[in-house]
């Protein structure tokens, strides 16, 4: 958003160059914070690929069992959440700052897997991308009351909170826990670990170069057979 969209196809095509895919395969949402998922259909391959304007609206995660659909998300702090059933060929994307982390769009993503294609939690292995981590991501004291009012005071989300309200959130394990609580073992769950902020030399933040940078995509497809 607010790229320049010649600079924006052009990595696109040499992403798509270099993993050997269509261009047209890219499949995006335009990512509100919220915890929508979109079930993607092959008429819906290929939304926003080349950009924004054309990501599916009002979306922040997809699911779909369509091969050389590469869903992809984007961020600059947020995490990204890849899934995959290999039993039933199925897999999803979340986009997920703050906000998603407390309106559980993980956990929506995981309901979608099973409710829609009939998965199974032991079957789903999930992996939880580069982001702002706990060690730098400072919240004010709105944002921990809310992210209390969701996961209660425990395991530790919150983390080095000061007399005046303010704390660290930990949104990996807040995003791990969601899945351990639909039932996804957490030997399926694999946590990169890998802080945005402290790895700016590899990752763009928003938090330390401001709204207005670029964006990383992480994105997951199944191959057709
Ligand atoms: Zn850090």
């Amino acid at each position: 958003m607010g790229d320049n969209p010649e600079m924006v196809l052009k990595n696109r095509l040499h992403l798509s160059w270099v993993l050997g895919i269509s261009p047209g395969s890219f499949t995006t949402v335009q990512q509100v914070h919220d915890h929508n998922v979109k079930i993607i259909t092959e008429e819906l391959k290929g939304s926003g690929a080349v950009n924004y304007d054309t990501a599916i609206s009002e979306t922040d995660a997809m699911v779909t069992g369509v091969p050389d659909v590469c869903l992809m998300v984007l961020q600059a702090d947020c995490v990204p959440v890849l899934l995959f059933d290999p039993q039933k060929r199925v897999i999803g994307a979340a986009h997920t700052g703050w906000k998603g982390t407390i309106r559980l769009v993980t956990q929506k993503v995981v309901s979608e897997m099973q409710e829609k294609f009939g998965c199974l939690s032991q079957d789903i292995v999930v992996g939880i991308g580069p982001s702002i981590g706990p060690c730098c991501f400072e919240i004010g004291p709105e944002v921990i009351a809310q992210a209390k009012s969701i996961f209660r005071e425990k395991r530790g989300f919150i983390s080095k909170e000061t007399p005046d309200g303010k704390g660290y959130f930990n949104l990996w394990e807040a995003n791990k826990m969601q899945l351990t609580q639909m039932g996804i073992p957490v030997g399926n769950i694999e946590v990169a670990g890998v802080c945005t902020y402290c790895s700016h030399h590899l990752f763009f933040s928003a938090r330390r170069q401001g709204r207005k940078t670029g964006r990383f995509g992480a994105g997951i497809m199944l191959k057709n057979l």
